[in-house]
């Protein structure tokens, strides 16, 4: 058994391509039963400086790590075995739905891309899919897409914290005291404690 991989010279064009991950940190939960597939994915996502990936061999897994950590990205085999990719994605939608956490994008991979698979998976609460063989170029665009969104989430965010910190300090506009080291304060009700004696 063998397989051959692509590998691209890293010129000039292929360096802007890519250039999106260089402000974006991301951690990518890979749940996927096939050891190939988890050494090629792992592969093609770690040649990107800053992209961090950890494997769950099913669904069982992968919703484990989901509980444990927080991820920006979830790629999620359809079959495995224990527990499968449609299963695993309700349990982790039912969990933030429970705990009120924000949505963690979930990409299915597929290997035999049917008829009505996208929108099944879609329905099932996955929010894009993938076929196998994983297309480099398509995998990173993915990431591209949601890596985006993370990023401009955050620039809106940021943005309404300030306009309210802004909002806040007009209509306060008065000077915070500096508050007193709580030393100085112990000292002083220890000396007052002692004159009282
Ligand atoms: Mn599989």
């Amino acid at each position: 058994f063998f397989f051959e991989l692509e590998f691209q010279l890293c010129n000039d064009e292929v360096k802007q391509q890519h250039n999106f991950s260089a402000n974006f940190n991301a951690k990518i939960l890979i749940a996927e039963d096939h050891p190939v597939n988890q050494k090629l994915i792992k592969a093609l996502l770690e040649t990107k400086g800053n992209i961090e990936t950890t494997i769950a061999n099913n669904g069982q897994e992968a919703i484990g790590f989901f509980k444990k950590d927080k991820f920006d990205l979830i790629l999620m085999d359809i079959q495995m075995p224990v527990m499968d990719g449609i299963e695993a994605t309700h349990e982790i939608l039912d969990f933030e739905k429970d705990e009120e956490i924000s949505h963690t994008p979930i990409v299915a991979l597929t290997a035999n891309a049917l008829k009505g698979d996208r929108e099944r998976f879609l329905a099932a609460g996955m929010d894009e899919y993938l076929t196998k063989p994983i297309n480099k170029e398509a995998l990173m665009n993915v990431i591209k897409k949601f890596s985006e969104a993370k990023l401009k989430s955050r620039e809106t965010l940021e943005k309404l914290e300030q306009e309210e910190m802004q909002e806040q300090e007009e209509f306060l506009n008065i000077e915070i005291e500096p508050e007193k080291p709580a030393v100085e304060n112990k000292n002083m009700i220890i000396a007052k404690h002692n004159m009282l004696e």
